[in-house]
């Protein structure tokens, strides 16, 4: 936590908060420790986070009162020697609901573990509600979802479409009728719980960098649904943007000579790549090879349009996410074929062009990630 003076810039912590800041983060680092690596002696988290063994003792101690960590016992392989005893995370101890609303037709949820991994599923129809109605099914939804876990529950994340602000405000989701609409602060006032809410894209992208396998590198997940959009995560951290909008791609004109987009420019990246006109360009074309043709030069323009980012980022993985039997074939060949032809082979070198791991649970376990890091300091 970091206060806040009169101009914005954060102030830095004094005395007792100092201390209790200073508690928080070694809670975090060890926590993330436990989170990334699983079961550990104290012996080892000493070692692996440079903390004492005095301090260390004395927070397990304390996360195990929490409830979070549990004592494991000993290794099976330890033969000589006391053993040591393992701590690792209690995966059950709390669970977080996370919501995905980035579906033309239904609001899906889940209830996850610690480990983001999903223990109970729940959707509601959306039905054409907009504005308020859309937000009372939001709220409709995470009320069962609560109801289907007997843990205590640690948060609710959200992945919403449009631009999300740092606070959890929806500034604007044409296909939810929201501008400027507060759904963080309305659910947390509903349910008395830490809510995070963020852009779909880079709910995403924290599903995929925390549990999808990723490598360490710059990570892109380009959601590919109604809309498109992109998720960066870069040396380490989301990529935000000067107004939130980081990842905002799918208005980039990659066609002017294209179709008409919802936006009112012609040629969007959308009007190229997106589900329903894929999915229409598909049904229209008339054999096999004409249908490969169809994913080829949709591949093709996505690559021109990422080429300018892999050659000036360096990303390491562009994940493309949405469903595999449009994304996983001529389209992602297409795609890493011509970001190749387009940027110097040290930008592409070790590029991977692949699809996500997490399939279409990425957005709700990514839900999941931002409540992790919110409070428990794991990412
Ligand atoms: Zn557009």
């Amino acid at each position: 936590m970091t206060t806040t003076s009169p101009v914005g810039r954060p102030l830095r912590p004094r005395g007792k908060r100092l201390q209790e800041d200073t508690r928080r983060h070694h809670r975090s680092l060890l926590l993330q420790q436990l989170f990334r690596e699983g079961p550990a002696s104290r012996a080892d988290l000493a070692r692996t986070t440079g903390l004492t063994r005095v301090t260390v003792s004395d927070l397990v101690g304390e996360l195990v009162g929490d409830g979070l960590v549990e004592e494991l016992g000993a290794p099976a392989e330890t033969r000589v020697g006391k053993p040591p005893t393992l701590v690792g995370l209690a995966a059950d101890s709390a669970h977080i609901v996370g919501i995905d609303l980035s579906a033309e037709d239904r609001m899906t949820g889940a209830v996850l573990n610690l480990l983001g991994q999903v223990q109970h599923r729940h959707e509601v129809e959306i039905a054409g509600a907009k504005g308020a109605d859309a937000v009372a099914l939001v709220h409709r939804l995470a009320a069962e979802l609560i109801a289907m876990t007997d843990r205590p529950v640690l948060g609710i994340g959200v992945g919403s479409p449009g631009v999300v602000d740092a606070g959890g405000t929806v500034i604007d989701a044409p296909n939810l009728g929201w501008t400027d609409t507060p759904l963080s602060a309305s659910l947390a006032e509903k349910f008395e719980l830490p809510v995070v809410v963020a852009n779909d894209a880079n709910t995403a992208v924290l599903g995929e960098h925390t549990f999808g396998e990723t490598g360490d590198g710059g990570l892109m997940v380009l959601r590919v649904g109604t809309g498109v959009g992109a998720g960066l995560v870069l040396e380490g951290a989301l990529l935000h943007g000067h107004l939130g909008a980081a990842g905002e791609i799918g208005h980039v004109v990659v066609d002017p000579d294209g179709e008409r987009c919802a936006c009112s420019r012609t040629g969007c990246l959308e009007t190229v790549l997106a589900v329903p006109h894929l999915r229409r360009r598909l049904a229209d074309a008339e054999n096999a090879p004409s249908r490969t043709a169809v994913l080829t030069t949709a591949g093709e323009q996505l690559g021109v349009t990422l080429a300018p980012v892999v050659g000036t980022l360096n990303i390491h993985e562009l994940v493309l996410s949405g469903p595999n039997e449009l994304l996983d074939g001529p389209l992602r060949e297409a795609v890493d074929r011509t970001i190749r032809d387009r940027t110097m082979p040290v930008s592409s070198a070790g590029l991977v062009v692949r699809t996500s791991n997490l399939g279409e649970d990425v957005v709700l376990v990514g839900a999941s990630v931002l409540v992790l890091a919110g409070q428990l300091g794991v990412s």
